[in-house]
């Protein structure tokens, strides 16, 4: 399977059965992240315990890569610590706005690697992205209940 093959299934079975999709009765933050450009709108909820991402979900509807990459991010960062959902973070937002020619550790970032693709496409790096500034906004603020957009 190429990386193309791989990027469509990945996207299309998270489009299809997104991963940790509801909404959670006890959180400590709520986050809503528009994209304005493509239509994008989710609420991303967020349980920190402590220092710790002890749960995370979101709700909301989106194009199949803006709904995948939510999906993605949320497996990606539950269980793990602030810092490290933040280096998480850091990660994947450079890997799809890295430039063209850049070689990137795809090893490093797990099946996130299938956006390496989105940079080709600049409307989409918004879409690709929404979620996760909508994550670290809940991250790196004690209480936020202004949404995020992505202009
Ligand atoms: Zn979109």
């Amino acid at each position: 399977m190429n990386v193309s093959e791989l990027y469509q299934s990945v996207i299309l079975d998270h489009n299809s059965k997104p991963r940790n999709f509801r909404e959670m009765e006890s959180f400590t933050h709520r986050i809503e992240g528009y994209n304005p450009l493509c239509g994008d709108h989710f609420t991303v909820f967020l349980k920190l315990d402590g220092d710790l991402v002890a749960d995370i979900s979101f709700v909301g509807t989106g194009c199949a890569i803006s709904k995948a990459s939510t999906s993605l991010m949320t497996a990606a960062v539950k269980g793990k610590t602030r810092p490290e959902a933040l280096e998480i973070f850091e990660r994947f937002h450079h890997l799809i706005t890295a430039d063209l020619d850049e070689e990137l550790d795809l090893e490093s970032v797990g099946k996130l690697a299938v956006f390496s693709g989105v940079r080709e496409f600049p409307a989409r790096v918004k879409c690709a992205t929404l979620s996760w500034h909508t994550l670290r906004t809940g991250l790196t603020e004690d209480e936020s209940n202004s949404p995020v957009t992505t202009e």
